[in-house]
């Protein structure tokens, strides 16, 4: 045979073989991490999610079972000790034996800084707002990185992360230029949201936000605050508040009582979806669902 021939089948066997399954063990912390690693893993393995409960992920407290699949980790994906803050401890016992990617650290990434007042005086305004994977730019900086580590750790499959990376690249691209189209006519509608979680989503967009009901996500807002949110509903014309799957309706009942404003809601982590290569795409096509029906 020819060196050329031999090349040719060389590249057939390689294309004809199924990737190797991995064995090592990957986990994420929450839905939207855990859809990005999925689809770069796919046909290889299935990362492992900690955070399946509606609950919010701001404080998350870890179960025996939570500690026991960090304890069987050889690669761990999380946001980091700002927002998954109670996992921080059982995270930091296992840097010894696993690889620990902070993911709010990557290079890159947009970070922009939390928003708003704080009651009281004031250490956060430095903070980043950790919902950094609500913007399709970042998800793509994510998956690369999170390709880079996969193919670090497991050299025999990395042309497979390569090939996943491109279509999960190529199917986000495609779906940003779909929700620009779609959410262009309600980028000057004024709402409010329910925690401050939706910047990174709001400014690839163009979305006109105009304050949140809480002050942080744990932090119920007092009297002083509700009446002056009402207050914002009229001078600003509030089109919609938005609230979220694991919040009551009752506040924002009082913000809006007597106005003309509607109530959405917004799901940051996509609380009702199955996890798995898809929901990440499902998530934030439903997020510009939700302002749509709500402001247009
Ligand atoms: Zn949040």
């Amino acid at each position: 045979m020819t060196k050329f021939r031999i090349l040719v089948s060389a590249l057939i066997l390689l294309l004809a073989a199924p990737p190797a399954r991995a064995d090592f063990t990957v986990v994420t912390t929450i839905k939207p991490l855990h859809s990005i690693v999925s689809a770069i893993m796919q046909d290889i393995g299935t990362p492992k999610l900690l955070i399946r409960s509606a609950g919010s992920p701001h404080g998350y407290k870890l179960k025996p079972s939570d500690a026991r699949m960090i304890r069987s980790a050889n690669l761990i994906f999380w946001i980091g000790p700002s927002f998954e803050s109670r996992l921080a401890k059982a995270i930091n016992q296992v840097r010894a034996k696993a690889d620990v990617i902070e993911v709010s650290k990557i290079p890159d990434l947009k970070r922009y800084k939390m928003r708003g007042k704080h009651e009281n005086h004031d250490s956060h305004n430095d903070l980043i707002d950790p919902h950094l994977w609500l913007s399709f730019t970042n998800a793509r900086h994510i998956a690369g990185h999170v390709t880079q580590e996969l193919s670090r750790l497991d050299r025999t499959n990395r042309s497979k992360y390569q090939i996943n990376l491109n279509s999960f690249t190529n199917s986000i691209t495609a779906l940003k230029a779909t929700l620009m189209k779609k959410l262009g006519p309600a980028h000057d509608k004024p709402f409010l949201v329910y925690h401050d979680a939706f910047q990174y989503f709001e400014k690839s967009f163009g979305l006109t936000n105009k304050g949140a009901l809480m002050a942080s996500p744990e932090q119920r807002p007092g009297a002083k605050h509700i009446a002056e949110l009402r207050v914002l509903v009229r001078e600003q014309h509030i089109s919609c508040v938005f609230i979220e799957p694991q919040f009551s309706k009752k506040l924002v009942q009082t913000v809006i009582k007597g106005t003309a404003a509607r109530i959405g809601e917004l799901d940051p982590i996509g609380t009702k979806l199955a996890p798995g290569p898809k929901l990440y795409g499902e998530m934030m096509r439903n997020l510009a669902t939700s302002f749509v029906d709500c402001l247009m």
